[in-house]
């Protein structure tokens, strides 16, 4: 175990395994050895299946000393990896995915950071600027900062659209040979149903499109949730109990789509950072980490 463990932070030992509830992490993409070090740092606190933490958290058990790990967005090679490393250490781990993407499409977010990568600093129009006579043009932090907040709120056409005008620009100025190569492929439904024999792997949901759900009327919202919550039982011959919102943000979260959780699964999960206190099993909170977070910092981060 690390040196953590070794009495150098056992106020934190105290305070994770007897003082507080359980909670729910969240990774997007990360190494295994990243991985594993943070886990481990987190010990005596021990990782348990989603379903059961959830279970004892609605039944009113305790769930002091245990938690959960998430993994967002079905990036392939992160799968793969924690997959891995799962299987041999015999870790329980759930991976939310978005079904469209899977299909292979690209969320907006990636799109999002090609721009941020290869958009040279300049000036730029809006699309469809409808002001002649005076253009109103933005500079590139500025661009990436005006999508950044709409991806947590607006409709997938309005992003695309706004995001395809750049990518077309990045594309004209032949600035990389195919930018098709520049988004993170995702995991792929052979493997997804391969990884799903073993007991310890999940797969759940994370929406088909990855819209931001407070952008989605409720017939769209029950199509998002049916069409990947099926498609995924189809792949992985079990059972698709919990879904995590695109975004995770209060403000990318309607009251509605609470609701239409609760109707198709026994948990929904968002990004707001605590532990599972009198949480909502439709609203419960998460703790993401990031590679950047030293085993120090991800285990003090797990306080808030
Ligand atoms: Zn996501």
């Amino acid at each position: 175990m690390s040196s953590f463990s070794n009495g150098l932070f056992s106020l934190a030992d105290n305070l994770i395994g007897k003082l507080f509830g359980g909670f729910i992490i969240c990774w997007h993409d990360l190494s295994s050895d990243i991985f594993i070090k943070q886990v481990e740092s987190l010990y005596p606190a021990k990782p348990i299946p989603l379903k059961e933490l959830v279970k004892r958290h609605t039944m009113g058990l305790s769930t002091q000393g245990l938690f959960a790990m998430t993994f967002d967005d079905g990036v392939g090679e992160t799968v793969r990896n924690i997959s891995q490393t799962c299987i041999k250490k015999g870790w329980p781990v759930t991976f939310y995915i978005p079904t469209d993407y899977i299909d292979n499409g690209v969320m907006p977010f990636q799109k999002l950071g090609v721009i941020n990568d290869f958009l040279p600093n300049d000036e730029y129009l809006l699309p469809n600027n409808t002001n002649k006579e005076v253009p109103y043009k933005l500079n590139k932090d500025q661009i990436i900062e005006l999508l950044s907040r709409s991806l947590y709120t607006e409709r997938l056409e309005f992003l695309n659209h706004i995001l395809n005008f750049y990518i077309d620009k990045i594309s004209e100025l032949k600035i990389i040979d195919n930018i098709e190569d520049q988004y993170p492929k995702p995991i792929e439904w052979a493997e997804i149903s391969k990884y799903s024999k073993y007991s310890n792997l999940s797969f759940q949901s994370h929406g088909a499109s990855h819209a931001a759900v407070v952008s989605l009327n409720n017939n769209e919202i029950e199509n998002e949730m049916l069409r990947s919550k099926n498609i995924i039982q189809e792949n992985t011959n079990r059972d698709v109990h919990s879904f995590c919102y695109p975004y995770g943000a209060s403000q990318s979260i309607s009251k509605e789509a609470r609701i239409l959780a609760s109707k198709y699964f026994d948990s929904a999960v968002t990004l707001l950072p605590a532990r599972l206190r009198n949480s909502n099993p439709y609203y419960l909170p998460r703790i993401d980490l990031y590679e950047k977070n030293s085993t120090l910092v991800s285990r003090l981060k797990v306080f808030r």
